[in-house]
């Protein structure tokens, strides 16, 4: 896809965020306009990249990127192949970060897009496969289906009102991808003239999601530095896998500069979790976008682990108006 305007078009500036324009008693009716698979269809996890038509509904052109929207997965809950053991999988919706800029893939804003991996697990009593409702419900839809939505949600994982004068760094990992694409399309369309980074990290290389977008862009804008983090296959300095707060570090000669500058933004997506890592690393460069909880230490954070109840209090450290976190 092309991720760039076309020449003749003036686009608006990205428009306040609207909340909650549909709820699950009032959802609006989209229609499947496009859907392609965006990691390498090789790979035994599949992501689908889904283009939703909102004409006629409030939604249209009153999105933010780094919103959600929800997903009703109609029919699928009392349908056993979706939801064998009946568990608290109930009617509620899935939330979906939208992956178009606020302009949508058509650049009228008349559409939102989603990045979904269709989820796939294993009945541990019957080894019986299930599937995820919503995501699979979202995956199969063919050109043409309608499905609810609601929303959008989500008003703190935003862009500034004036995007221009700032730094990125975005991290994403899995599908945590999507509102970094909508909002790389978002600056670049504007002439944005900073520095953005985008660390990108996933088990194996099939599982890179726009990879080819991404790489093109780099090549377009010397700008946009594109970094790749495949645990699996890539080795850190240890010797252990590579997750997304190695290649951190190994871009430390450019980063720890960049993120010490006061207009900088970091943003991260994806997995529950992620930031474990990433925030130690925070602390070891003395970045400034976390403050020491009272009584500690970069050391004593250094030395602990995911379960320790102090790490809530590191979690809440973070400085609100630099560093951005969506997780799930
Ligand atoms: C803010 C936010 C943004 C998000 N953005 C995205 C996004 O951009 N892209 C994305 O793909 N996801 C995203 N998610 C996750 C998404 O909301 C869903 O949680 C995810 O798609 C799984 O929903 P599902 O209905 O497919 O699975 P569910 O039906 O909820 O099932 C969850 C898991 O349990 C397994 N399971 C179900 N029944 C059984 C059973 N009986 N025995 C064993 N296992 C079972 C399923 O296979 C599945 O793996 C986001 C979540 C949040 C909170």
């Amino acid at each position: 896809m092309n991720l760039q305007k076309p020449d003749q078009l003036t686009l608006p500036p990205a428009p306040p965020a609207a909340v909650n324009l549909y709820t699950p008693k009032n959802p609006f009716t989209a229609t499947v306009v496009g859907r392609r698979r965006i990691n390498d269809p090789s790979s035994p996890n599949f992501c689908w990249h889904v283009v939703l038509d909102i004409r006629g509904g409030q939604m249209e052109g009153r999105y933010r990127i780094g919103q959600s929207i929800g997903v009703v997965p109609e029919g699928r809950f009392n349908d056993p192949k979706f939801n064998v053991m009946n568990r608290s999988l109930d009617s509620k919706i899935r939330l979906y970060s939208i992956a178009s800029a606020c302009w949508g893939d058509d650049w009228r804003g008349e559409t939102v897009s989603l990045c979904v991996k269709r989820e796939v697990d294993e009945n541990e009593e019957t080894g019986e496969l299930v599937f995820g409702a919503a995501s699979n419900f979202i995956c199969d839809a063919q050109l043409g289906d309608r499905m609810q939505i609601t929303g959008p949600v989500g008003k703190s994982f935003l862009l500034p009102e004036n995007p221009l004068p700032h730094h990125y760094v975005f991290v994403a990992t899995g599908t945590g991808i999507a509102p970094f694409r909508g909002m790389l399309i978002e600056l670049f369309n504007q002439g944005f003239a900073g520095e953005a980074w985008l660390i990108f990290g996933v088990p194996y290389s099939t599982e890179v999601m726009y990879d080819e977008e991404f790489r093109q862009w780099s090549q377009n804008h010397p700008n946009f530095h594109y970094r790749t983090a495949i645990s699996r296959e890539q080795r850190n300095r240890e010797g252990g896998k590579l997750y997304v707060q190695h290649r951190l570090e190994e871009e430390e000669e450019r980063l720890i500069p960049l993120l010490r500058r006061p207009e900088t933004r970091l943003y991260l997506c994806g997995l529950k979790g992620m930031e474990f890592g990433i925030y130690k690393w925070l602390y070891r460069i003395d970045s400034g976008l976390l403050s020491l909880p009272p009584g500690m230490t970069v050391e004593a954070i250094q030395a602990m682990t995911r379960e320790s109840p102090d790490w809530m209090k590191v979690e809440k450290a973070r400085d609100k108006e630099r560093l951005f976190k969506e997780t799930y």
